[in-house]
């Protein structure tokens, strides 16, 4: 049995760490990782982040983001960290799927296991646990984990605290979410308390796009938004040429569904877009409508039920078509 005692007696020592987080990383998933990277390497262990693929820009400025390995642009030295590891935290994930191939390494990897995590339906690769579904983010865990479960107050240096805060922030959009409780906010305080710059962070994440960022989405909301009003449901769809034709970059599409869910009486909103070899969906919904639901049974995905995604390998037309024959299923409780 591999417990929270073997762990901590395992952490006694300098050990050989890789964290691992979700492909295209978000805020969550780069804030947590690098938060438990920036308290690990205080306590002497050679802790390395791997994203199994790259991030955006808006992302890229975390304590430790230098350190960052990517996959998809390092796999032989990737490939060998996790061999070698004797441990892998798995962070703001639950499913080896969702690392792509880095899957099948971290799966043949003789080091212990860790899943941190805050969504549904976790599948059994892990050793140890540390899993709430109604955490607002994996970075609220990830101090949790440090404070409680290691008693590590005092680690939470500047350092840690920025990069926690990041995720709890973008997790919960921005502090407004229903899971945004009073112990988040708590948080979030000693957060700020231990060197988190709050008002620096919201302009490094959220003030730093790029002129062709503003006028793609320019676009989507002129041009692209189609709204239903018998489902009470907007979407947004993007062709591979207009991806091409803005130069739209890894996290440009970030937090556009939202505005298409930000219109009077919509509850699901959707955001389709046509990438290289996939269509991808993401959705999402307001009070208790399951966009989860719609990802996992019509699209290979999964999610919260405000916040959901999936793929699938048909065309763009198919995709769309597919998603509006769905909803009179879902009628009676789009339009309640
Ligand atoms: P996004 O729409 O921002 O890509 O994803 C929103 C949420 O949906 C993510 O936080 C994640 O929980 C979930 N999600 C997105 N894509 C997938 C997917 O392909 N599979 C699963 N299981 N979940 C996904
Ligand atoms: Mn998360």
């Amino acid at each position: 049995m591999f417990d929270i005692a073997s762990l901590r007696e395992l952490l006694a020592q300098p050990q050989k760490i890789v964290i691992t987080t979700h492909h295209k990383p978000d805020g969550d998933a780069m804030g947590s990782s690098l938060g438990l990277y920036n308290y690990l390497i205080q306590l002497g262990h050679h802790a390395t982040v791997i994203a199994p693929t790259d991030y955006p820009e808006f992302l890229s400025w975390m304590p430790g983001n230098g350190s960052v390995m990517i996959y998809t642009e390092q796999q032989a030295a990737a490939a060998e960290l996790i061999a070698n590891a004797a441990l892998i935290f798995c962070l703001d994930f639950n499913a080896l799927g969702r690392i792509n191939e880095m899957g099948e390494l971290v799966g043949k990897s003789q080091a212990k296991k860790v899943m941190i995590d805050h969504h549904l339906d976790p599948e059994d690769f892990d050793d140890y646990r540390f899993w709430n579904i109604n955490a607002c983010a994996t970075a609220q865990l990830i101090y949790q984990f440090i404070v409680e479960e290691l008693n590590g107050k005092q680690y939470i240096n500047a350092d840690v605290a920025t990069c926690l805060y990041t995720g709890i922030m973008t997790d919960s959009g921005s502090f407004r979410f229903p899971n945004t409780t009073s112990a988040v906010h708590r948080t979030v305080a000693d957060l700020i308390d231990a060197g988190a710059i709050n008002w620096r962070i919201h302009e490094l994440v959220y003030s730093n796009s790029s002129e062709e960022r503003l006028r793609f989405l320019g676009h989507c909301l002129s041009e692209k938004l189609e709204v239903l009003p018998e489902f009470n449901t907007a979407l947004i769809t993007v062709t591979k040429a207009e991806i091409e034709q803005y130069h739209v970059i890894t996290g440009d599409t970030e937090g556009i569904v939202n505005y298409a869910l930000s219109i009077t009486g919509i509850r699901l909103a959707a955001f389709i877009v046509e990438r290289n070899d996939k269509v991808k969906l993401s959705l999402r919904s307001k009070g208790d409508f399951p966009a989860n639901e719609i990802c996992k049974k019509y699209f290979n995905g999964g999610g919260h039920r405000n916040a959901a995604g999936g793929a699938s390998d048909d065309t763009l037309e198919q995709v769309i078509n597919q998603f509006k024959t769905i909803l009179p299923e879902y009628k009676t409780l789009l339009i309640q």
